[in-house]
């Protein structure tokens, strides 16, 4: 199992961002995390990364656990933060470097990212000149690097044109036979452009999980 939920809640004063929500996610599966703005989403996402610490209940990320082995999580998961920070003064390649050198990552790994990424014609420029498509490009080659077995995709196609979010589809694709991935959203297109499986969460309760191709029989 690559991810495990249970029963995991957590609130901010008085709004229960998530309720009671478990779920697993087997090696290897794509799957949307589909809901409207404001339904726990990106919470959480947070709990797995380890950035958030859930109030209640339980949670593994290739079996470790997200409050005891922070650092084996974090290995094991490359994320892609819905407001991805950016500098978009440093040039392509400096960045990749940079995080290499934050995260302690073999820099070898910098040629085979922007490879994966379809990042190579663009790789001598700064992020600043690239378009929001070839941006996110950056960010899923930085959540890359360090070749985790999990990703956690916040959004990812939030705000793109059609034709960057036909790439940007396309190399998730690409990427998902690799790995295993989460991915946020609140189109149901999106989850059926690129989804194995989908969870919908609402008002921080898990309310459906849904394998597509059942989806389509139902239809
Ligand atoms: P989504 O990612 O689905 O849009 P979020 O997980 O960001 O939803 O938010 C779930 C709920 O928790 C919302 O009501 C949001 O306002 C609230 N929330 C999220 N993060 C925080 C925070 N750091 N402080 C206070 N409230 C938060
Ligand atoms: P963390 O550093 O734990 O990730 P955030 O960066 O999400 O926390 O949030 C920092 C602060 O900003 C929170 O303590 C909260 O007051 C506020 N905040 C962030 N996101 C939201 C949200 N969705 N709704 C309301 N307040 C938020």
């Amino acid at each position: 199992m690559s991810i495990t939920v249970k029963n995991i809640s957590k609130s901010f004063g008085n709004t229960k961002a998530l309720n009671n929500v478990s779920f697993t996610i087997n090696k290897g599966e794509i799957v949307g995390f589909l809901g409207p703005n404001g339904a726990g989403k990106s919470t959480m996402m947070k709990v797995l990364t380890t950035y958030h610490q859930a109030d209640s209940g339980e949670a593994y990320v290739n079996s470790y656990d997200v409050t005891k082995d922070k650092k084996n999580v974090q290995k094991s998961i490359g994320y892609l933060a819905e407001h991805n920070p950016l500098y978009l003064d440093m040039y392509v390649k400096e960045y990749l470097n940079f995080n290499a050198e934050v995260y302690k990552v073999n820099k070898e790994n910098i040629a085979k990212v922007i490879e994966q990424t379809g990042l190579g014609p663009e790789s001598p420029k700064k992020i600043g000149q690239l378009s929001k498509g070839y941006r996110q490009r950056v960010g899923l080659a930085a959540a890359l690097l360090h070749d985790p077995e999990v990703l956690i995709l916040d959004e990812p196609t939030t705000g793109l044109d059609p034709n960057q979010l036909l790439e940007i589809r396309k190399l998730i694709l690409e990427i998902g036979k690799e790995k295993t991935i989460l991915l946020s959203t609140h189109i149901m297109k999106e989850v059926e452009a690129v989804c194995d499986r989908v969870l919908i969460i609402d008002k921080g309760c898990l309310v459906a999980d849904k394998r597509l191709s059942d989806l389509r029989k139902e239809e």
